[in-house]
């Protein structure tokens, strides 16, 4: 695979994802972040997104719920470059019917190279980071010579 590097926005696409026992505990987060997370574009998924919205206050694009596809809409709006960071606070605990999604959203955030919390304390870290609010270098996938390279190999 060939890379190319992409510059990450000052402003980011945040994507928050909670499991069910983890939602108080984004919720926190969120609240303690308010000030910091109203700059960048939110989206998450639905039921996540709707109580971010009635307990924070803050404007989150809603996608559909996590168990009817929504880690499958993160993950593609990741591959089209509209979410750029990625807040996951999954349950260790609990097995759950769309694990496959889990397990494919988490790839798609490592193929992508995009920043990933999957608990409040790494979360707290990457806001933290002066790279929160400024510019950064990312290097990503370079699609346009995977692809040459791909239509030479199946030409043989
Ligand atoms: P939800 O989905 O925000 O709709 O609960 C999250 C998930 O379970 O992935």
């Amino acid at each position: 695979m060939e890379f190319k590097q992409v510059m990450l926005a000052a402003k980011k696409s945040i994507a928050l994802v909670a499991h069910d026992n983890k939602k108080k505990d984004l919720v926190s987060w969120c609240q303690k972040h308010k000030a910091d997370l109203v700059k960048h574009t939110l989206y998450a998924t639905g039921t996540t997104g709707m109580i971010i919205e009635k307990e924070v206050g803050l404007v989150v694009n809603k996608l559909i719920s996590g168990p009817l596809g929504g880690d499958q809409q993160v993950g593609a709006l990741i591959t089209e470059g509209d979410v750029n960071m990625l807040i996951f606070f999954w349950d260790p605990f609990e097995p759950l019917p769309h694990d496959p999604d889990v397990k494919a959203l988490l790839r798609i955030a490592a193929v992508w190279n995009i920043p990933i919390a999957t608990n409040q304390m790494s979360a707290d870290f990457m806001v933290a980071s002066p790279l929160f609010n400024s510019t950064s270098e990312r290097s990503i996938p370079d699609y346009a010579s995977y692809l040459a390279k791909r239509s030479v190999e199946i030409a043989g």
